[in-house]
C-alpha cells in the first residue's frame, strides 16, 4: 500500500444545504408565512425568531460559531450538485447518502400542515435537484413527525418518487409520542413493505429556542467543544434501544436502520447490555422478542463513523458486520480536504475483504442498484 494510490469509498453521511428561501418561494403564501424566518435586532446580539405563528428571540452566536458555520460549509458543492460531483472525485467518494439541512426546523413547527407541506416541498425539490441528478447521490426524503399519519402518506409517495431512505430525527416531534410506542406500527410496517432505509442522523434532537437553546450546545464552560460534540452521538443509540426493545424491528426484520455519523463500536457495547437486560430482566420484560437483542441489531442496524479508529475493530474483531465509512461531507466535522489521508489511516494494511465491507458493501446492500466504481478511474487497483 503506497500513499499515492488513491482510495474510494461510498459514504453513509453527507449534508446539502438547500437554498435559503426553499420554503417560501413554494408554499402557498398561507402557509409559507409561516415557516421560519429571522429578524435580527439592530444591536446585532439578538435575533427573533418567527415559527409558525410564535415567535422568540434568541441570542445570535457569537464569532466562534459564525466561524464553525462558515467552515462546515466551506466545500464548494456544499449547494450545488455539479461542484459537489467534482468535491466527490476529488475526495474520492464515489456514492453518498445526502440528509437535508433545512429540516432540523422540523421540531419547531407547531402546525401539523404547515411541517407537512414543508417537508413536501423539500422531498420535491430533493427529487428534481439531487435524486435525479446522478445516481451517486441517494437523498433522503423527509416526514412529519409531529403526525405519524401524514409521515406515512409522504413515505409512501417518497417511494413512488424513487427515494431509498427516508431521515429520520433521533427523537420524534415534542409533540409526538416516542419510537417505543404502539402508534408508530403504521409507520415501521410501511417502511418495510416498499424497503425505505430509516436513517437516522446523530445530533438531531429537536431544538428548545424557548430556553434559548443553539444547536448542539448542552454544555458551557471548561470542555464545553468537545463535551458538546460527543454528546451528539447519543442519541443514535437512544433511537436504536427503542427500536430493537419495543419489537418494531423483530416484528419488522427486512426493516433497515442506519445511523450516520456516530461511529461504529457503540453497537456491539449496546447489544451486550441489552442482551443483558432482556435475560437477566426476563420477569420485566415485555414484549418478548422472536430473536435476541443481538441477533436483530446485528442483522437490522448499520453504523457510520468518519474518523473513529476503533471502527474497523468492530468489524473485524467484534463480529459486527454492518460497518460504514461515511464523509459527513461538508460539515467540519467530516473529512473534506483530508478525505484521502482519512481512508490511507483507517484502511492501509486491512485486509481486501473487510475494506470492500465497509467502504462499500454496507452502503450496497442497504442502497442496491446503486452504480458501481468504474474499475478504468484506477480505484482500488494497488
Ligand atoms: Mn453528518
Amino acid at each position: 500500500m503506497t500513499e499515492d494510490v488513491k482510495l474510494w469509498a461510498s459514504s453513509g453521511d453527507s449534508h446539502f444545504l438547500e437554498p435559503e428561501d426553499l420554503w417560501r418561494s413554494r408554499l402557498p403564501k398561507r402557509l409559507s408565512e409561516l415557516v421560519p424566518r429571522s429578524v435580527k435586532h439592530p444591536d446585532g446580539k439578538w435575533e427573533t425568531v418567527h415559527v409558525d405563528g410564535q415567535a422568540f428571540r434568541r441570542r445570535l452566536p457569537g464569532i466562534a460559531q459564525e466561524e464553525f458555520y462558515a467552515a462546515s460549509y466551506r466545500a464548494p458543492g456544499a449547494g450545488d450538485v455539479e461542484l459537489r460531483i467534482k468535491d466527490l472525485d476529488e475526495e474520492g467518494i464515489w456514492a453518498e447518502l445526502v440528509y437535508p439541512s433545512l429540516g432540523m426546523w422540523s421540531a419547531s413547527f407547531r402546525t401539523p400542515e404547515v411541517l407537512r407541506e414543508a417537508l413536501r416541498v423539500s422531498n420535491d425539490w430533493a427529487k428534481e435537484t439531487i435524486l435525479d441528478y446522478s445516481p451517486r447521490l441517494i437523498p433522503t426524503g423527509q416526514v412529519s413527525t409531529m403526525s405519524i399519519e401524514d409521515a406515512c402518506a409522504e413515505l409512501k409517495r417518497c417511494g413512488e418518487l424513487g427515494f431509498k431512505a427516508v431521515f429520520m430525527p433521533v427523537t420524534p416531534h415534542p409533540l409526538q409520542k416516542d419510537y417505543n410506542r404502539d402508534e408508530w406500527e403504521p409507520f415501521w410496517a410501511l417502511a418495510e413493505d416498499i424497503g425505505m432505509v430509516l436513517a437516522f442522523h446523530i445530533g438531531t434532537e429537536p431544538v428548545d429556542f424557548n430556553t434559548g437553546g443553539a444547536v448542539g450546545i448542552a454544555y458551557r464552560g471548561p470542555g464545553g467543544a468537545v463535551l458538546n460534540h460527543t454528546e451528539t452521538t447519543f442519541g443514535g443509540q437512544r433511537a436504536v434501544m427503542k427500536l430493537v426493545a419495543c419489537g418494531a424491528l423483530d416484528r419488522h426484520p427486512n426493516l433497515k436502520v442506519l445511523v450516520s455519523e456516530g461511529g461504529a463500536t457503540w453497537v456491539p457495547f449496546i447489544a451486550d447490555r441489552m442482551e443483558e437486560a432482556y435475560r437477566q430482566h426476563s420477569m420485566a420484560v415485555r414484549p418478548k422478542l422472536a430473536r435476541t437483542p443481538k441477533e436483530i441489531i446485528y442483522s437490522q442496524v448499520y453504523a457510520s463513523f468518519q474518523h473513529d479508529g476503533s471502527a474497523v475493530a468492530a468489524c473485524t474483531s467484534m463480529g459486527y458486520n454492518n460497518v460504514m465509512w461515511g464523509s459527513d461531507y461538508p460539515h467540519m466535522e467530516g473529512t473534506y480536504g483530508h478525505t484521502q489521508m482519512t481512508l490511507h489511516n483507517l484502511f492501509d494494511g486491512v485486509d481486501q475483504k473487510t475494506r470492500d465491507r465497509i467502504m462499500f458493501g454496507s452502503f450496497n446492500e442497504l442502497f442496491p442498484g446503486t452504480p458501481a466504481l468504474p474499475s478504468a478511474g484506477g480505484a482500488l487497483d494497488e
